[in-house]
């Protein structure tokens, strides 16, 4: 070959999402025939209800199947602000929301839209993949921020405070967490609030998984904390998880309107309108009958409190109470330094991908999620999938 076209050095230094090249891998050995225990990728294992698929017909008979306003069709905006308001009485106009294609994509345009290079952005770890590579993108710093197993992998104050620095712009706060199911309560955010306003710091809060949250647990929006958080956060939500619809791509942000204006205008630029047929499907699924993610609900207790009774009953393994998502973050420090099926298992990408060739179970290991040492199962999968994935992870820590 006499030319080769160079690569741009930001897209050089990208991670590819772990998360996504697991599941890929485990979608290819399938396609050889093979079962997999996919316990990769965090996505509701059910189908799309079906009045929301109708909705997505009906949009597609009706005619609904070109460009909207690039920033999302008003009555969808006027239905998400209609469902914070309902669910946590916090009041949006709709020229403060931004629908975009998946919240992975309202994740992108709020970095791109509020930090500059070099601007600081604080993220505890685990995190979820996609953050510090965002962030790299648009040209801002990641400062991680490591937590311990034994405070619950939530990030204290006094640890937030010492972090700050002149350059840090901005925190991300993912609650309930993935990849720890962990969620914040009243009383911690509150503290953290303090923080972000004694500091002038704005807040991600990417509430994704706001109605996946089991028992007790009580889910709590943000800026309902201080009547000075709502000019300083900015949310990410979406129907991915909450309405099984991850392949429809449909996420949205609220923020004060300059934000919102600009992250507009970024996405017309750049992708124009999200799907106008998943458009309609959302507006659906926001303003249809509720019961469907009360069932999803209850299904995700049940695998819930199974695995977390699995998981505590192998030998060595440990993980803490998941409040909220639906992923298991167990901690694999005990069989580290072991040999498996003759193979060294000296880290938890060795883990996993050996747990996946040696008993066709896929998770994703820790690494990923910036904390070594413990792997990631979702429990987005049915009973009898979970009862198989952890009979092999037992099996394979045994050296069965
Ligand atoms: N935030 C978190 C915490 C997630 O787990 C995900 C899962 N993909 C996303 C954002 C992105 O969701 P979406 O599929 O809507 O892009
Ligand atoms: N959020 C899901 C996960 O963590 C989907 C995959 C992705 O977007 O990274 O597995």
């Amino acid at each position: 070959m006499s030319f080769e076209i160079p690569v741009s050095k930001i897209v050089q230094g990208l991670e590819p999402s772990a998360t996504l090249a697991m599941s890929a891998k485990a979608k290819e050995i399938k396609s050889n025939g093979k079962t997999v225990y996919d316990l990769s990728v965090g996505e509701p294992d059910f189908i799309t209800p079906q009045h929301i698929c109708a909705a997505g017909v009906e949009a597609m008979k009706a005619g609904f199947t070109k460009y909207t306003i690039a920033s999302g069709i008003p009555e969808l905006k006027k239905a998400i602000a209609e469902k914070y308001k309902s669910d946590y009485n916090l009041e949006y106009n709709t020229n403060q929301i931004v629908v975009s294609n998946g919240a992975k994509h309202s994740i992108h345009n709020i970095f791109f839209t509020t930090i500059n290079p070099n601007d600081e952005v604080i993220i505890p770890a685990p995190y979820w993949v996609s953050y510090a590579e965002l962030v790299k993108l648009s040209g801002g710093i990641p400062v991680i921020i490591p937590t311990e197993e034994s405070n619950n992998f939530k990030m204290t104050p006094e640890q937030l405070e010492k972090n700050i620095t002149p350059k840090t712009k901005m925190l991300l706060l993912c609650s309930p967490s993935n990849p720890t199911g962990v969620m914040y309560n009243r009383n911690e955010l509150e503290a953290i609030a303090e923080i972000v306003i004694k500091k002038n710091l704005f807040v991600l809060a990417d509430e994704i998984y706001d109605k996946l949250v089991y028992g007790n647990n009580k889910f709590v929006s943000f800026p309902t904390l201080h009547d000075k958080l709502q000019e300083r956060t900015i949310i990410v939500n979406g129907v991915s998880k909450t309405y099984a619809m991850t392949g429809w791509r449909i996420g949205w942000t609220f923020s004060p309107v300059n934000i919102a204006k600009k992250m507009g205008e970024l996405q017309s630029q750049e992708t124009s309108n999200p799907s106008s047929i998943s458009q309609y499907a959302a507006l659906a699924a926001l303003t249809g009958q509720q019961n469907c993610v009360t069932e999803m609900l209850t299904a995700f207790t049940e695998r819930r409190n199974y695995v977390a009774k699995r998981i505590n009953e192998i030998e060595g393994l440990s993980c803490p109470e998941m409040n909220g998502a639906f992923y298991a973050f167990f901690n694999i420090k005990k069989h580290l330094g072991k040999k498996i099926g003759g193979v060294l298992i000296d880290n938890s990408e060795k883990f996993c991908l050996e747990l996946l060739t040696q008993k066709q179970v896929a998770t994703v290991m820790g690494s990923s999620f910036g904390c070594e040492g413990y792997v990631r199962a979702s429990f987005a999968a049915s009973l009898d999938v979970l009862k198989t994935a952890y009979d092999r992870i037992a099996d394979f820590i045994e050296g069965k």
